[in-house]
């Protein structure tokens, strides 16, 4: 059965085009009967514009880059309405960190990576916090790479177990206000994203022959538990990491032969 969103409103990050997982949440939630609020980067504007009125209940779709405080600031100041669900579906590190060795890796480099891809979740609920007066749901996405060492991801590792950091310790400081934060670690998709990480196709493929259930992840298994996690069904999980993987992180040792 579908999660039941009617009355909420959700404000997701992260749609670049139709591959996007949180193009898949948007859809979910607003199937779930939830009213969206879509932030972009300005780059795509063109495919938003198309996909947003698609949705059954948009409200409202604007740039904001979230690592530029005059963007954050104007587009906050724009929102009307309470908040009840925050999805965060946004990484970034600059080419030259997926090429080199993690060794090789620059200060400004660093820094643009965990910025953009594991602070920009702080400096949301920041905004977002007090425009969630009944309380609420927050959810990031994040991979395994935050925790196991995954080829070629590199920096981007770094970026993922900041990132779960950040989701326990903001589970801690609002659960008093009665928001909860959580992340899905997803299993690898191909998405825009993802087309930074080397031999992608590969992983791919070992994932899915490595999985138990044998199978890859698509965008709308995430949103199916995004959308769980943003309801009231799920009103006493907070600060967890929850795989939506096939079961490939339960693995040590793969069947062999
Ligand atoms: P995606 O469609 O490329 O989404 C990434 C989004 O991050 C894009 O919309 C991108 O906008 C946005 N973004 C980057 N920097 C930003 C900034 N400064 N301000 C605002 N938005 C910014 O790829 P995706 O795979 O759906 O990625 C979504 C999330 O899922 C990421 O956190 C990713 O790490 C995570 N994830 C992905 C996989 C996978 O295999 N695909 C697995 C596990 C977790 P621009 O394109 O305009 O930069």
């Amino acid at each position: 059965m579908m999660a039941d969103l009617n009355g909420k409103t959700a404000l997701i990050f992260g749609v670049a085009s139709d591959t996007s997982i949180a193009w898949a949440i948007a859809k979910e939630m607003a199937e779930a009967g939830a009213r969206i609020i879509l932030a972009y980067q300005f780059r795509y504007h063109s495919r938003i514009k198309d996909l947003a009125p698609t949705l059954p209940n948009i409200l409202s779709y604007d740039r904001c880059d979230v690592t530029k405080e005059d963007e954050m600031k104007a587009f906050f100041s724009k929102l009307s309405v309470p908040i009840d669900i925050v999805v965060h579906s946004i990484a970034f590190a600059p080419a030259a960190t997926f090429q080199g060795n993690l060794l090789d890796v620059t200060p400004e480099d660093f820094s643009a990576s965990l910025v953009a891809s594991s602070y920009s979740l702080s400096k949301i609920m920041q905004y977002a916090a007090p425009r969630m007066t009944r309380g609420g749901s927050v959810l990031t996405l994040t991979y395994l790479g935050g925790q196991k060492v995954c080829a070629n991801y590199r920096v981007m590792g770094v970026a993922k177990a900041a990132l779960e950091a950040y989701v326990r310790e903001l589970a801690f400081e609002l659960g008093p206000k009665n928001i909860r934060v959580n992340a899905i670690s997803a299993g690898p998709i191909k998405t825009l994203a993802a087309g930074g990480i080397k031999d992608f196709d590969y992983i791919l493929d070992y994932h899915k022959s490595v999985a138990p259930l044998r199978e890859n992840i698509s965008t709308s298994d995430v949103a199916s538990c995004a959308a769980f996690l943003a309801s009231d069904k799920a009103r006493r999980i907070t600060g967890q990491i929850l795989f939506v993987d096939a079961g490939y992180s339960i693995v040590g040792v793969p069947q062999l032969g």
